[in-house]
């Protein structure tokens, strides 16, 4: 035992698992195995392991300045440039971005951007924000308040009350469609449902609807076609923003630069982490429409200061690699490489709906589950998440590292540098887990 307390862990958990050590797609234990990294960690290694640039950013940048803070309009050029090459990247119009250290603290700032924004245009009761049920969007106090998972809530007094959280239907057609309901029936029913939820509450008390385009840690759902366009306009009938919290899906990782782009979303904000920086160093980002910001400056004049900043807020060493990271995505292609090998590697998991236990497959780009069934004919779920863990760790067993999630949802999300030839290695170690779980099933009679 150490004397770390483990996050998101099971305490009485006792097996531990060693990784010392990167190279490219794989990672290697104490004991020298060497696995295929198929969750990129934490859907966030989009360079893999041991990039020398960045290696060398970091180190250049520690010796030139290891740290300045941004209070008061301190500035420096790395945060500049960062910020310049950011924003001409996204599709939110003229957007203002603010740095942070994790998904959690942007999403938080995010809120209070909002509050800011409507206190600055005479709306205080604007402030209520819509997220989905089986969201995932943090876990600190008020990101935890939008998630939308009963494991982050329960035994921490959340979601708080006076956030204003409300929930709305995850678009999942094949767990939320009634019987013999069509897809474009799910979205009328689902869309209706969340225009009846902004009726009840008012519309002029609702600031914002948050969704990851397509969401990673609850289960990878990929909404219907239509879906997105049909919810956009019931927010534009009620002047509520659309925030995509695009932490797993920004820079690559659904076919499109950004998942609203795949999704054909146009959002007033935008929350960005991970893949910013290829997870070599923490830093996020809070983005917002410029216009927001506008009207937001009398409101920091008049209060005398925007008063919230992280002592990390554009620290440089995190500016210079997110930087040197996204010059790499340009100069590499890496998103059209991601797209193209993507499509491979959704067709090649497409094969596996014919195994036995497999119930759906999902995703798109570089982001896929495969959801385990008791019985695919009635979608027949396994009971608690011990299918899912169970799976996780034969595929460990073979080499290869993936997720658990939502219970027996298998996720991937392999770093965007990997090759054609590595999704078949992939592949074949997850088709041979498949067989040893269902072969583990039969033998304890658990069908
Ligand atoms: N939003 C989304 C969509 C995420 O997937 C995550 C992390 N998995 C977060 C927010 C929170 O990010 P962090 O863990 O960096 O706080």
């Amino acid at each position: 035992m150490t004397s770390i307390i483990y996050p998101t862990t099971n305490f009485k958990a006792t097996e531990q698992f060693f990784i010392e050590r990167g190279e490219g797609v794989y990672v290697f234990d104490n004991k020298g195995n060497k696995y295929i990294e198929g969750l990129a960690g934490l859907w966030c290694t989009s360079l893999g392991y041991g990039n020398r640039e960045l290696i060398d950013t970091a180190s250049e940048q520690m010796s030139k300045l290891a740290y300045t803070h941004m209070f008061g309009g301190k500035t420096h050029q790395v945060a500049i440039d960062l910020a310049e090459k950011l924003t001409a990247m996204l599709p939110v119009e003229d957007a203002k971005v603010f740095f942070g250290n994790s998904g959690s603290d942007a999403n938080d700032t995010q809120m209070k951007l909002i509050h800011y924004y409507f206190d600055a245009i005479g709306m205080p009761e604007k402030r209520k924000i819509i997220a989905r049920e089986r969201s995932y969007h943090g876990v600190t106090i008020a990101s935890a308040s939008l998630t939308g998972l009963s494991v982050n809530q329960i035994g921490f007094d959340l979601p708080i009350d006076a956030l204003g959280v409300l929930r709305t239907d995850a678009p999942h057609y094949y767990r939320g469609a009634q019987i013999g309901e069509t897809e474009s029936d799910f979205v009328s029913r689902i869309v209706n449902n969340l225009e009846q939820l902004i009726l009840k509450e008012g519309p002029d008390t609702i600031a914002a609807f948050i969704a990851e385009p397509i969401t990673g840690a609850s289960g990878v759902i990929v909404p219907p076609d239509g879906y997105y366009q049909k919810v956009e306009d019931v927010l534009n009938k009620y002047n509520i923003f659309f925030w995509a919290d695009e932490v797993i899906n920004g820079f690559g990782r659904t076919g499109q630069d950004f998942g609203s782009n795949t999704m054909g979303i146009k959002p007033d904000m935008m929350t960005l982490a991970k893949q910013l920086s290829s997870a070599y160093v923490p830093i996020s980002a809070s983005v917002i429409r410029g216009d927001l910001y506008e009207a937001m400056v009398e409101q920091s004049a008049k209060m005398g200061v925007f008063g919230h900043g992280y002592t990390y807020s554009g620290h440089p060493v995190a500016c210079a690699v997110a930087l040197k990271t996204l010059e790499i995505y340009e100069r590499d292609n890496i998103f059209e490489r991601a797209a193209q090998v993507g499509e491979y590697f959704q067709n090649r998991l497409r094969e596996l709906e014919q195994h036995p236990l497999v119930g759906e497959v999902r995703g798109k780009g570089l982001l896929a589950a495969v959801e385990l069934v008791a019985n695919k004919t009635s979608r027949q779920a396994f009971e608690g998440g011990g299918i899912g863990a169970f799976a996780q760790q034969a595929c460990q067993n073979n080499g290869l590292i993936v997720r658990a999630v939502a219970g027996s949802s298998i996720a991937f999300c392999p770093p965007l540098i990997i090759t054609k030839r590595q999704i078949d290695e992939m592949i074949g170690k997850f088709s041979k887990s498949l067989n040893e779980i269902l072969d583990f099933i039969v033998k304890e009679r658990l069908l």
